[in-house]
């Protein structure tokens, strides 16, 4: 997508502090951390929101779950993190790419909402 944000962060477009990188996701330092931690990861192909998972693109959802303990292990997050996605407009997504939030170094909160 030629004017997504996310995309040209995953093209090297727009810099960013990456964690972590292969072929097929990214993850960088989100630039208003809500956290001591706040990491996203994203896949580097464009899928507009967990609304756009299918069949034949969830293999990348996959991998970016297997790689998300290997990067709360190398961020230190022993004591716990969440993972949040927000799709759509009523759970305020700002960013229409694909991404997890990575979120840990303290206590966070309960609500869900
Ligand atoms: P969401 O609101 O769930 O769509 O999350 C989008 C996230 O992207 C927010 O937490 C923003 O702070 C973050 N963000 C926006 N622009 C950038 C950027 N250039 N680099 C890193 N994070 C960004």
């Amino acid at each position: 997508m030629s004017n997504c944000l996310f995309c040209k962060i995953a093209a090297g477009e727009i810099p960013s502090t990456k964690v972590y990188e292969d072929d097929s996701v990214l993850a960088f330092r989100d630039i208003a951390p809500q956290a001591p931690t706040h990491i996203l990861v994203i896949p580097k192909a464009h899928i507009p929101s967990v609304d756009g998972i299918t069949a034949e693109n969830s293999a990348v959802v996959a991998h970016i779950f297997a790689v998300i303990p290997q990067i709360a292990a190398a961020e230190g997050l022993k004591n716990g993190y969440r993972v949040v996605s927000n799709c759509g407009e009523h759970a305020g997504q700002t960013v229409p790419h694909l991404h997890f939030h990575i979120l840990g170094g303290r206590q966070l909160a309960l609500e869900m909402a």
